[in-house]
């Protein structure tokens, strides 16, 4: 457990202040007491929190709303939050407001959808993902702007299917920002999972020449679903060769797992499904919810750092 920074509570104080009005100062008072809490000491917050999460703006794949997630994350003692809605920001501005006033530290983020080669090229590659996962997060001003910029020009250049990225554009625009590598339809994953462990590694190096100055995490997940845990294996022989830092996340899509199966019927509504239909798109576990730090603690008891190098990279952002 860490002491919450002074500066940062004083920063974040500031900033709430800032936003002042009539209709907000009783939730700017809760979130004083938060804060003034953690000053006195008699409050420790975790050594966990999530940096990917799908708000209801993943559309008809998201079934969080930022209140109950701000309230949880708040319960769960989580002095930080991240939002990653897939290839937009559209909840961004919402989510900012609502976890200030909660008197938590927001992190704007995005899962991008990365071409396999050019944004430009609109049709499907053999053996090759339509679109990569990467989960990019802000670190200060300049990297939110880039982000704005990759994730409007996904939309305005690299449309297929989804707001498409490329690493082209990525390189670009990296600037202040950081990224992960994604879920298990991470490009790295996603080769790992085949047993092309050579390719897996020259799509980590990419990356991380992309992400200098140790802006590449390797992400590892822990949901239940199949072939996850020797995935996450190669992806930690593969961090190890190339000296990444690895960091634990575990794809929020829903708050509680009973939601689970109100997460199921989005996912037919998006995929024009019934719930009767054996070959619809499902998630292959009732897991991806806001999972409490001491459940993340107990899934990665083999690579603690992972747990706590998200608060770290909290700590790292604006
Ligand atoms: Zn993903
Ligand atoms: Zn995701």
């Amino acid at each position: 457990m860490k002491s919450f920074c002074v500066s940062e509570i004083l920063l974040t104080t500031l900033v709430t202040l800032g936003h002042s009005s009539l209709q907000t100062l009783r939730c700017h008072f809760r979130s004083f007491l938060t804060l003034a809490t953690y000053w006195f000491g008699k409050m420790e917050h975790s050594n966990f929190v999530h940096l990917h999460v799908h708000s209801q703006y993943s559309l008809l794949d998201g079934a969080i709303r930022f209140e109950e997630a701000c309230d949880l994350a708040k319960k769960y003692r989580m002095t930080a939050l991240a939002l990653t809605d897939h290839g937009n920001m559209f909840g961004a501005i919402e989510f900012y407001q609502m976890a200030i006033k909660h008197g938590i530290k927001p992190i704007v983020g995005c899962e991008v959808y990365v071409a396999p080669g050019s944004r430009f090229e609109k049709k499907p590659v053999e053996g090759m993902e339509g679109a990569y996962h990467l989960t990019l997060l802000v670190k200060n001003r300049t990297g939110y702007f880039n982000l704005i910029k990759l994730a409007s020009l996904g939309h305005l250049e690299g449309f297929y299917y989804k707001p498409r990225v490329d690493k082209e554009l990525l390189s670009q625009f990296n600037e202040g920002l950081i990224a992960l590598s994604g879920c298990l339809k991470g490009e790295i994953a996603v080769h790992a999972s085949k047993g092309e462990m050579k390719k897996a590694l020259q799509s980590a190096e990419a990356y991380r020449k992309i992400f200098d100055d140790r802006r590449f995490y390797i992400e590892v997940q822990n949901n239940g679903v199949e072939n996850q845990l020797l995935v996450n294996e190669r992806l930690l022989e593969i961090g190890q060769q190339l000296s990444l830092p690895v960091v634990a996340t575990n794809d929020c899509h829903y708050l509680h797992r009973k939601d689970a199966k109100a997460h199921e019927v989005l996912l037919c509504i998006q995929t024009g499904k019934t719930l009767q239909d054996s070959d619809r798109m499902k998630f292959s576990s009732d897991e991806f919810y806001f999972k409490s730090p001491q459940e993340m603690a107990d899934l990665f008891q083999n690579i603690p750092e992972a747990i706590t190098e998200t608060v770290e990279i909290a700590s790292g952002m604006f």
